[in-house]
Protein backbone atom coordinates (compact mmCIF):
# COMPACT_ATOMS: atom_id res chain seq x y z
CA UNK A 1 0.00 0.00 0.00
CA UNK A 2 1.01 3.78 -0.69
CA UNK A 3 2.87 5.28 2.12
CA UNK A 4 3.38 2.18 4.18
CA UNK A 5 6.63 0.88 2.18
CA UNK A 6 9.31 -0.22 5.22
CA UNK A 7 11.95 1.80 5.33
CA UNK A 8 15.35 -0.23 5.57
CA UNK A 9 16.90 -1.50 8.85
CA UNK A 10 20.60 -0.77 9.61
CA UNK A 11 22.00 -2.34 12.83
CA UNK A 12 24.95 -0.49 13.56
CA UNK A 13 27.03 -2.45 16.09
CA UNK A 14 29.56 -0.18 18.20
CA UNK A 15 28.98 3.52 18.72
CA UNK A 16 32.61 4.77 18.88
CA UNK A 17 34.70 7.16 16.42
CA UNK A 18 33.38 5.14 13.02
CA UNK A 19 29.97 3.92 14.09
CA UNK A 20 28.73 7.49 15.80
CA UNK A 21 29.16 8.95 12.09
CA UNK A 22 27.43 6.07 10.66
CA UNK A 23 24.42 6.22 12.58
CA UNK A 24 24.26 9.65 12.34
CA UNK A 25 24.42 9.78 8.81
CA UNK A 26 22.12 7.29 7.75
CA UNK A 27 19.26 8.10 10.45
CA UNK A 28 17.72 10.25 7.72
CA UNK A 29 17.13 7.39 5.14
CA UNK A 30 16.77 4.31 7.37
CA UNK A 31 15.48 2.49 10.58
CA UNK A 32 18.62 2.64 12.71
CA UNK A 33 19.54 0.43 15.72
CA UNK A 34 23.02 1.56 17.95
CA UNK A 35 23.94 -1.15 19.76
CA UNK A 36 26.64 -0.12 22.39
CA UNK A 37 27.57 -1.30 25.84
CA UNK A 38 28.11 2.75 27.26
CA UNK A 39 25.44 5.25 26.69
CA UNK A 40 27.51 7.55 25.78
CA UNK A 41 30.45 8.50 23.05
CA UNK A 42 33.99 9.55 24.09
CA UNK A 43 36.84 10.45 21.83
CA UNK A 44 39.48 8.19 22.44
CA UNK A 45 42.30 10.81 21.75
CA UNK A 46 40.67 13.04 24.24
CA UNK A 47 40.99 10.75 27.25
CA UNK A 48 44.28 12.23 28.57
CA UNK A 49 43.24 16.10 28.60
CA UNK A 50 39.97 15.22 29.74
CA UNK A 51 41.66 13.82 33.03
CA UNK A 52 43.98 16.51 33.86
CA UNK A 53 41.27 19.17 32.31
CA UNK A 54 38.13 18.29 33.52
CA UNK A 55 36.09 21.01 31.65
CA UNK A 56 37.36 19.49 28.37
CA UNK A 57 35.90 16.00 29.18
CA UNK A 58 32.46 17.56 29.64
CA UNK A 59 32.71 18.29 25.47
CA UNK A 60 34.28 15.07 24.92
CA UNK A 61 31.81 12.88 25.67
CA UNK A 62 28.54 12.68 23.94
CA UNK A 63 25.68 10.65 25.06
CA UNK A 64 24.26 8.64 21.96
CA UNK A 65 20.85 10.44 22.47
CA UNK A 66 22.02 13.51 21.72
CA UNK A 67 23.00 12.58 17.72
CA UNK A 68 20.97 9.68 17.03
CA UNK A 69 17.18 11.89 17.25
CA UNK A 70 15.66 9.06 14.50
CA UNK A 71 17.08 6.02 15.52
CA UNK A 72 17.07 3.95 18.73
CA UNK A 73 20.02 2.72 21.04
CA UNK A 74 20.50 -0.41 22.61
CA UNK A 75 22.56 -0.67 25.88
CA UNK A 76 24.09 -3.54 25.72
CA UNK A 77 26.97 -5.62 24.13
CA UNK A 78 26.47 -7.39 20.97
CA UNK A 79 27.23 -11.02 21.35
CA UNK A 80 26.46 -12.64 18.45
CA UNK A 81 25.92 -12.46 14.79
CA UNK A 82 23.61 -14.80 12.39
CA UNK A 83 22.46 -14.02 9.28
CA UNK A 84 19.11 -12.32 10.13
CA UNK A 85 20.03 -10.41 13.75
CA UNK A 86 22.56 -9.18 16.06
CA UNK A 87 22.25 -11.08 19.33
CA UNK A 88 22.62 -8.67 22.43
CA UNK A 89 24.02 -9.67 25.96
CA UNK A 90 21.18 -8.93 27.26
CA UNK A 91 19.09 -11.33 25.34
CA UNK A 92 17.52 -9.14 22.50
CA UNK A 93 17.67 -10.42 18.89
CA UNK A 94 18.11 -7.18 16.38
CA UNK A 95 16.70 -7.84 13.17
CA UNK A 96 18.68 -6.30 10.49
CA UNK A 97 18.45 -5.54 6.43
CA UNK A 98 22.10 -4.38 6.50
CA UNK A 99 24.49 -4.64 9.71
CA UNK A 100 27.68 -1.96 10.50
CA UNK A 101 30.12 -3.90 12.75
CA UNK A 102 32.08 -1.03 14.22
CA UNK A 103 32.92 -2.41 17.50
CA UNK A 104 37.12 -1.28 17.43
CA UNK A 105 37.77 -1.35 20.87
CA UNK A 106 36.91 -0.81 24.41
CA UNK A 107 38.36 1.79 26.63
CA UNK A 108 35.90 1.91 29.06
CA UNK A 109 33.27 -0.07 30.43
CA UNK A 110 31.85 2.64 32.54
CA UNK A 111 27.55 2.34 31.25
CA UNK A 112 26.40 6.04 31.76
CA UNK A 113 28.68 9.24 30.44
CA UNK A 114 27.64 10.39 34.52
CA UNK A 115 29.76 7.48 35.84
CA UNK A 116 32.36 8.27 32.83
CA UNK A 117 32.64 11.61 34.19
CA UNK A 118 32.71 10.70 37.81
CA UNK A 119 36.26 8.69 36.83
CA UNK A 120 37.77 11.79 35.11
CA UNK A 121 37.56 13.27 38.40
CA UNK A 122 38.59 10.60 40.41
CA UNK A 123 41.77 10.22 38.24
CA UNK A 124 42.77 13.83 38.09
CA UNK A 125 42.47 14.24 41.88
CA UNK A 126 44.57 11.05 42.01
CA UNK A 127 46.77 12.82 39.94
CA UNK A 128 46.89 16.19 41.78
CA UNK A 129 47.40 14.26 44.91
CA UNK A 130 50.34 12.09 44.13
CA UNK A 131 53.97 13.30 44.36
CA UNK A 132 55.12 10.31 42.15
CA UNK A 133 53.44 9.01 38.78
CA UNK A 134 54.57 6.18 37.21
CA UNK A 135 52.50 5.01 33.41
CA UNK A 136 53.34 1.53 32.42
CA UNK A 137 53.81 1.69 28.85
CA UNK A 138 55.53 3.98 26.19
CA UNK A 139 52.81 3.87 23.32
CA UNK A 140 50.89 6.61 22.14
CA UNK A 141 49.11 6.63 25.03
CA UNK A 142 51.09 6.39 27.64
CA UNK A 143 53.91 8.98 26.10
CA UNK A 144 50.97 11.39 26.29
CA UNK A 145 49.63 10.93 29.63
CA UNK A 146 53.45 11.33 30.35
CA UNK A 147 53.90 14.59 28.52
CA UNK A 148 50.29 16.05 30.03
CA UNK A 149 50.96 14.96 33.27
CA UNK A 150 54.34 16.93 32.81
CA UNK A 151 53.18 19.55 31.43
CA UNK A 152 50.38 20.25 34.27
CA UNK A 153 52.59 19.19 37.26
CA UNK A 154 56.05 20.06 36.67
CA UNK A 155 57.17 19.06 40.29
CA UNK A 156 55.62 16.11 40.30
CA UNK A 157 58.25 12.86 39.58
CA UNK A 158 57.08 11.06 36.35
CA UNK A 159 58.47 7.60 35.84
CA UNK A 160 57.12 5.96 32.03
CA UNK A 161 58.70 2.30 31.74
CA UNK A 162 57.85 0.83 28.76
CA UNK A 163 59.23 -3.13 27.95
CA UNK A 164 60.33 -2.69 24.32
CA UNK A 165 63.66 -0.70 23.34
CA UNK A 166 62.04 2.52 22.37
CA UNK A 167 58.82 4.59 22.70
CA UNK A 168 56.17 4.88 19.96
CA UNK A 169 56.86 1.54 18.07
CA UNK A 170 54.05 2.54 16.01
CA UNK A 171 55.84 4.45 14.21
CA UNK A 172 59.82 5.21 12.94
CA UNK A 173 62.14 4.95 15.34
CA UNK A 174 62.81 8.97 15.07
CA UNK A 175 59.46 9.64 16.55
CA UNK A 176 60.28 7.76 19.65
CA UNK A 177 63.65 8.85 19.80
CA UNK A 178 62.35 12.60 19.49
CA UNK A 179 59.41 11.96 22.30
CA UNK A 180 62.14 10.15 24.34
CA UNK A 181 64.36 13.70 24.25
CA UNK A 182 60.85 15.95 25.00
CA UNK A 183 60.00 13.91 27.86
CA UNK A 184 63.97 13.64 29.66
CA UNK A 185 63.96 17.67 28.82
CA UNK A 186 60.45 18.15 30.85
CA UNK A 187 62.21 15.68 34.12
CA UNK A 188 60.12 12.18 32.95
CA UNK A 189 62.43 9.76 33.63
CA UNK A 190 61.85 6.96 31.03
CA UNK A 191 62.57 3.06 31.69
CA UNK A 192 63.18 1.29 28.53
CA UNK A 193 62.84 -2.44 28.02
CA UNK A 194 61.83 -3.19 32.03
CA UNK A 195 58.37 -4.09 33.01
CA UNK A 196 56.46 -4.34 35.85
CA UNK A 197 54.57 -6.99 37.33
CA UNK A 198 50.85 -4.95 37.53
CA UNK A 199 49.25 -7.78 39.72
CA UNK A 200 51.69 -7.33 42.45
CA UNK A 201 51.24 -3.76 43.13
CA UNK A 202 49.42 -3.12 46.29
CA UNK A 203 47.98 0.13 47.31
CA UNK A 204 49.96 0.18 50.28
CA UNK A 205 53.47 0.42 48.83
CA UNK A 206 54.77 3.67 47.61
CA UNK A 207 57.82 1.92 45.25
CA UNK A 208 57.14 -0.73 42.62
CA UNK A 209 60.01 -3.07 41.80
CA UNK A 210 60.63 -3.41 37.80
CA UNK A 211 61.88 -6.51 36.11
CA UNK A 212 65.31 -4.81 36.00
CA UNK A 213 65.20 -4.65 39.33
CA UNK A 214 65.12 -1.30 40.35
CA UNK A 215 62.51 0.45 42.26
CA UNK A 216 60.05 3.16 40.87
CA UNK A 217 58.41 5.93 43.17
CA UNK A 218 54.33 5.36 42.64
CA UNK A 219 51.65 6.82 44.61
CA UNK A 220 49.89 6.45 41.88
CA UNK A 221 49.87 4.28 38.26
CA UNK A 222 48.30 4.14 34.97
CA UNK A 223 48.06 1.46 32.58
CA UNK A 224 48.61 2.31 28.93
CA UNK A 225 48.95 -0.89 27.38
CA UNK A 226 47.24 -1.64 24.18
CA UNK A 227 43.65 -2.75 24.20
CA UNK A 228 42.75 -5.85 21.82
CA UNK A 229 40.75 -5.53 19.19
CA UNK A 230 36.93 -5.81 19.60
CA UNK A 231 36.07 -8.76 17.68
CA UNK A 232 35.58 -11.51 20.17
CA UNK A 233 31.74 -11.48 20.24
CA UNK A 234 32.39 -12.24 16.41
CA UNK A 235 33.68 -15.96 17.16
CA UNK A 236 30.53 -18.32 16.41
CA UNK A 237 28.98 -15.56 14.29
CA UNK A 238 28.32 -16.02 10.12
CA UNK A 239 31.56 -13.62 9.59
CA UNK A 240 33.86 -15.98 12.01
CA UNK A 241 35.61 -17.05 8.82
CA UNK A 242 36.54 -13.52 8.16
CA UNK A 243 38.04 -12.64 11.14
CA UNK A 244 42.21 -12.57 10.74
CA UNK A 245 44.78 -13.84 13.35
CA UNK A 246 44.93 -10.73 14.53
CA UNK A 247 41.06 -10.28 15.36
CA UNK A 248 40.26 -7.95 12.50
CA UNK A 249 37.76 -8.24 10.01
CA UNK A 250 38.90 -8.71 6.44
CA UNK A 251 36.68 -5.81 4.03
CA UNK A 252 36.33 -5.96 0.63
CA UNK A 253 37.23 -2.13 -1.44
CA UNK A 254 33.29 -1.37 -0.64
CA UNK A 255 34.14 -1.90 2.72
CA UNK A 256 31.92 -5.28 2.78
CA UNK A 257 33.08 -8.01 4.46
CA UNK A 258 33.94 -11.10 2.84
CA UNK A 259 32.10 -9.87 0.11
CA UNK A 260 28.73 -10.39 1.61
CA UNK A 261 26.19 -8.14 0.22
CA UNK A 262 24.50 -6.42 3.66
CA UNK A 263 28.07 -6.53 6.14
CA UNK A 264 30.18 -3.91 6.38
CA UNK A 265 33.06 -3.18 8.59
CA UNK A 266 34.40 0.33 9.38
CA UNK A 267 37.29 1.66 11.95
CA UNK A 268 39.26 0.22 13.90
CA UNK A 269 38.03 -3.21 13.14
CA UNK A 270 39.10 -3.38 10.11
CA UNK A 271 42.05 -5.32 8.03
CA UNK A 272 42.70 -2.17 5.88
CA UNK A 273 46.25 -1.76 5.36
CA UNK A 274 47.01 1.62 7.16
CA UNK A 275 47.26 3.21 10.28
CA UNK A 276 44.29 2.70 12.87
CA UNK A 277 43.06 6.11 13.39
CA UNK A 278 40.08 7.76 14.23
CA UNK A 279 40.23 10.57 11.03
CA UNK A 280 40.39 7.65 8.88
CA UNK A 281 37.47 5.72 10.50
CA UNK A 282 35.30 8.19 9.89
CA UNK A 283 36.37 8.42 6.42
CA UNK A 284 35.16 4.44 6.33
CA UNK A 285 31.66 5.42 8.13
CA UNK A 286 31.02 8.25 5.54
CA UNK A 287 31.79 5.89 2.53
CA UNK A 288 29.63 3.44 4.01
CA UNK A 289 26.94 5.52 4.83
CA UNK A 290 27.06 6.52 0.94
CA UNK A 291 27.17 2.83 -0.17
CA UNK A 292 23.97 2.10 1.92
CA UNK A 293 22.12 4.85 0.74
CA UNK A 294 22.93 3.99 -2.81
CA UNK A 295 21.95 -0.12 -2.35
CA UNK A 296 18.68 0.97 -0.19
CA UNK A 297 17.13 2.95 -3.18
CA UNK A 298 17.58 -0.05 -5.47
CA UNK A 299 21.69 1.14 -7.11
CA UNK A 300 24.00 -1.76 -8.69
CA UNK A 301 26.87 -3.12 -7.26
CA UNK A 302 29.46 -1.53 -9.96
CA UNK A 303 27.93 1.88 -8.63
CA UNK A 304 29.50 1.60 -5.18
CA UNK A 305 32.35 3.92 -3.79
CA UNK A 306 35.68 2.64 -3.24
CA UNK A 307 37.98 2.65 -0.56
CA UNK A 308 41.60 3.68 -1.48
CA UNK A 309 43.42 2.73 2.24
CA UNK A 310 45.42 6.04 3.67
CA UNK A 311 49.43 6.64 3.33
CA UNK A 312 50.85 6.50 6.80
CA UNK A 313 51.03 9.39 8.79
CA UNK A 314 50.51 9.77 13.00
CA UNK A 315 50.67 12.43 15.54
CA UNK A 316 51.63 12.34 19.06
CA UNK A 317 50.90 15.22 21.48
CA UNK A 318 53.17 16.31 24.27
CA UNK A 319 50.87 18.64 25.90
CA UNK A 320 49.30 21.30 24.34
CA UNK A 321 51.97 22.97 22.31
CA UNK A 322 54.42 20.56 21.00
CA UNK A 323 53.94 17.14 19.29
CA UNK A 324 55.69 14.59 17.31
CA UNK A 325 54.34 13.97 13.81
CA UNK A 326 54.94 11.22 11.01
CA UNK A 327 54.43 11.70 7.44
CA UNK A 328 55.40 8.91 5.09
CA UNK A 329 58.69 10.37 4.58
CA UNK A 330 59.70 12.67 7.44
CA UNK A 331 59.22 12.69 10.72
CA UNK A 332 59.02 16.34 12.71
CA UNK A 333 58.79 17.40 17.03
CA UNK A 334 58.36 20.70 18.37
CA UNK A 335 56.30 23.79 18.91
CA UNK A 336 55.24 24.06 14.93
CA UNK A 337 53.76 20.51 14.19
CA UNK A 338 51.69 20.90 18.00
CA UNK A 339 50.47 24.10 15.98
CA UNK A 340 47.03 24.36 14.74
CA UNK A 341 48.25 23.76 10.72
CA UNK A 342 48.78 19.87 11.62
CA UNK A 343 46.35 18.92 14.62
CA UNK A 344 44.29 21.21 16.20
CA UNK A 345 45.16 22.04 19.94
CA UNK A 346 41.65 21.53 20.68
CA UNK A 347 42.38 17.96 19.57
CA UNK A 348 39.49 18.05 16.50
CA UNK A 349 37.24 18.42 19.41
CA UNK A 350 34.78 21.06 17.97
CA UNK A 351 35.02 19.42 14.53
CA UNK A 352 33.60 15.78 15.77
CA UNK A 353 31.23 17.47 17.65
CA UNK A 354 29.89 19.19 14.31
CA UNK A 355 30.09 15.80 12.67
CA UNK A 356 27.49 14.79 15.17
CA UNK A 357 25.42 17.68 15.16
CA UNK A 358 26.07 18.84 18.24
CA UNK A 359 27.06 22.03 19.67
C1 LIG B 1 45.26 7.56 23.46
C2 LIG B 1 44.81 7.50 22.04
C3 LIG B 1 45.23 8.46 21.19
C4 LIG B 1 44.80 8.44 19.85
N1 LIG B 1 45.18 9.45 19.04
C5 LIG B 1 44.67 9.52 17.80
C6 LIG B 1 44.98 10.61 16.99
O1 LIG B 1 45.75 11.48 17.38
N2 LIG B 1 44.44 10.66 15.74
C7 LIG B 1 43.59 9.72 15.29
O2 LIG B 1 43.08 9.85 14.16
N3 LIG B 1 43.31 8.62 16.02
C8 LIG B 1 43.83 8.51 17.26
N4 LIG B 1 43.55 7.42 18.05
C9 LIG B 1 42.89 6.25 17.41
C10 LIG B 1 41.39 6.40 17.35
O3 LIG B 1 40.88 6.70 18.63
C11 LIG B 1 40.81 5.09 16.81
O4 LIG B 1 41.35 4.85 15.54
C12 LIG B 1 39.28 5.20 16.70
O5 LIG B 1 38.74 5.35 17.98
C13 LIG B 1 38.69 3.97 16.02
O6 LIG B 1 37.32 4.13 15.94
P1 LIG B 1 36.33 2.88 15.96
O7 LIG B 1 34.95 3.44 15.85
O8 LIG B 1 36.77 1.86 15.00
O9 LIG B 1 36.50 2.23 17.37
P2 LIG B 1 36.26 2.83 18.80
O10 LIG B 1 36.32 4.32 18.79
O11 LIG B 1 37.21 2.06 19.65
O12 LIG B 1 34.76 2.43 19.17
C14 LIG B 1 34.37 1.11 19.35
C15 LIG B 1 32.98 1.11 19.96
O13 LIG B 1 32.49 -0.21 19.95
C16 LIG B 1 31.89 -0.50 21.19
N5 LIG B 1 31.94 -1.96 21.38
C17 LIG B 1 33.02 -2.75 21.61
N6 LIG B 1 32.64 -4.04 21.67
C18 LIG B 1 31.30 -4.05 21.45
C19 LIG B 1 30.32 -5.10 21.38
N7 LIG B 1 30.62 -6.40 21.54
N8 LIG B 1 29.04 -4.75 21.14
C20 LIG B 1 28.67 -3.46 20.96
N9 LIG B 1 29.56 -2.44 21.02
C21 LIG B 1 30.85 -2.74 21.27
C22 LIG B 1 32.69 0.29 22.20
O14 LIG B 1 31.94 0.52 23.39
C23 LIG B 1 32.95 1.58 21.42
O15 LIG B 1 31.89 2.49 21.61
C24 LIG B 1 43.96 7.39 19.37
C25 LIG B 1 43.55 6.39 20.26
C26 LIG B 1 43.97 6.44 21.59
C27 LIG B 1 43.50 5.39 22.54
Amino acid sequence: MEGTERRARIVVVGGGVAGSVLAKAVQQFADVVLIDPKEYFEVPWADLRSTVELSFAERSTINHSEYLKNGKIITSAAVNLTDKEVVTEDGCLVPYDYVVIATGHTYSSLRTRRERLQKFQEDNLKIRFADSIMIVGGGPTGVELAAEVAMDYPDKKITLVHSGPRLLQFIGPKAGAKALEWLKSKNVEVLLEQSIDVDSISVADREVRTSAGGLVLADHHFLCVGKPVGSTWLRDSIVKEYVDRKGRLMVDENLRVGGLPNIFAIGDITDIPEMKQGVLAQRHATLVAKNLKLLIKGGKDCKLAKYRPSRPSAKVSLGRKDAVVQFSMITVSGFVPGMGFFWPRDLFMVKTRKLLGVD
